[in-house]
């Protein structure tokens, strides 16, 4: 794109950048999961400030996960109950309740089984997940929405300065609208950049491939 100022994510050999595009609870999970990995992530939010769903889902008591489903669960969405099984069987009701503790938020599970923090509202939990984010080297870019890709296929993010390009060994997404479909430029493994290099005689592809696109499964949807 014309005019985009650049800004590349710091790279180093032994800690290939992540680009995070969408800081609801999907993107924030994701970015956990790749920090502690080792990978130097980078978190782009087009809002002013990050979960802003995930907090207005805690105004009437935040209800993250179900001790009781399993099974009833995962048949409710076909299409990806597989999927969802595995995910669940690696990080189910109990092991979110345990993440929950290790932020500092107790559960209490109501009697139908639902699960809530003891304070029910999302804030704490939030406020406590940034931090612990934060402290693990996650970069949050707010007020950065994601518009697209380069001439030279690099992210385009629109900022309230103006348009900037950036570049990351990867990109995932969670813009949310895990139950109603996203855009295709975001489809998993789709190629989304290649071109022959005008100084070489030899064709030079540069690739860009989207490599996940990730959304948090709301137990009350
Ligand atoms: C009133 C209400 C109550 C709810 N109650 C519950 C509940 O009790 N329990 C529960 O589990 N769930 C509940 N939910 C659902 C829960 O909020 C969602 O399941 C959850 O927020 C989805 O997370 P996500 O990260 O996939 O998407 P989102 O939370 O939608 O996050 C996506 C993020 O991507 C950003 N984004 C989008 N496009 C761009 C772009 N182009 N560039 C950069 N950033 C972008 C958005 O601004 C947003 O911050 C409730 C929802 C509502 C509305």
């Amino acid at each position: 794109m014309a005019g985009a100022r650049r800004a590349s994510i710091a790279m180093t050999e032994h800690s290939p950048n992540v680009a995070i595009i969408g800081a609801g609870p999907a993107g924030l999970m994701a970015a956990e999961i790749l920090s502690d990995a080792g990978y130097a992530v980078s978190l782009y939010e087009a809002m002013p400030s990050p979960a802003r769903k995930f907090l207005m889902a805690g105004k009437s008591g935040l209800n993250i996960t179900n001790m009781r489903e399993g099974e009833a669960f995962t048949s409710r969405f076909p299409s990806v109950a597989p999927m969802l099984k595995t995910a669940l069987g690696e990080f189910g009701p109990a092991a979110i309740a345990e993440w929950m503790r290790a932020l500092g938020v107790e559960a209490t599970i109501g009697p139908t089984g639902r699960v809530f923090p003891v304070q029910m509202k999302a804030s704490p939990l939030l406020r406590a997940w940034l931090a612990r984010l934060q402290s693990h080297g996650v970069q949050l870019h707010t007020r950065h929405r994601w518009a697209g890709w380069s001439d030279d296929f690099d992210m385009i993010f629109d900022t309230p300065e103006g348009p900037i390009s950036v570049q990351s060994d990867a990109q995932i997404f969670a813009l949310g609208g895990g139950s109603s479909g996203q855009p295709s430029e975001t489809r998993p493994g789709k190629t989304v950049a290649f071109k022959p290099s005008p100084q070489s005689s030899k064709p030079e592809r540069r690739e860009a491939r989207i490599v996940a696109r990730v959304w948090w499964v709301g137990c009350l949807q």
